[in-house]
């Protein structure tokens, strides 16, 4: 979410100094969709959402110097457009050092659930649709490579929603529910940890040795 640089690197320290490895988050997501490549233990995936023009100015340097990859969601329409956001230039040049994804965070961060209520049954559904796609369309064109992961904006997602999204080519979509991603999850709506300054110390320590596999009563329930 938010955090100071001086949190933020030192959350880097901890990570390095506890064995964990950060991976591609592609890498994450070749396994979920059954690749038999291996991922290191303890792997940790960053992503960072709405492209705050801080990801260019303390972020990036701090990524590059510790050869760290992130993922960014972004929502377009902020884009070289609001203050407080990244330029198409920032974002083309972190993309060309090879360590930052560009991912879908919606067109214009929507609160679905208040567009639900706002719109009538169709326009929300073409609304909803616009939102997916151009996002995609959009990132795409300008910044090349594929965009097939989206973060729903404010966490904010159901059924309906994942059916769109799947039907508008995401393959995975990320929530923010404060849990591990295990290797049985729901692949449009894969949890993830909001991270802030508060997460330092021992309450960053316990977020670290949360549990990696969903509990044993979980995993018997798959047919031997
Ligand atoms: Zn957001």
């Amino acid at each position: 979410m938010t955090v100071t640089t001086r949190v933020f690197e030192g959350q880097l320290t901890t990570l390095h100094e506890r064995g964990h490895q950060v991976i591609r988050l592609h890498d994450l997501v070749a396994v979920l969709q059954g690749s038999q490549a291996v991922l290191p233990d303890r792997a940790v995936v960053l992503t960072v959402d709405d492209g705050h023009r801080t990801v260019y100015t303390d972020l990036f340097p701090l990524i590059t110097r510790l050869r760290l990859p992130v993922t960014l969601f972004i929502y377009p329409t902020a884009i070289s457009n609001a203050s407080y956001a990244l330029t198409w230039e920032q974002l083309a040049e972190m993309k060309a050092s090879g360590l930052v994804d560009v991912q879908s965070h919606t067109l214009w961060h929507p609160n679905f659930n208040v567009e639900r209520r706002r719109l009538a049954s169709p326009a929300y559904e073409r609304f909803v649709q616009d939102q997916l796609i151009k996002s995609k369309v959009i990132l795409e064109q300008r910044l090349g490579g594929k965009v097939d992961l989206l973060a729903w904006p404010f966490g904010i997602y159901d059924q309906q929603l994942m059916q769109w999204a799947s039907a508008a080519g995401y393959v995975m979509a990320f929530s923010i529910e404060r849990r591990a991603v295990t290797r049985t999850e729901n692949l449009m709506a894969l949890p993830r940890y909001i991270v802030t300054d508060a997460d330092r110390g021992a309450r960053f320590g316990a977020l670290l040795s949360g549990p990696t596999e969903q509990p044993a009563t979980k995993a018997k329930a798959v047919p031997q």
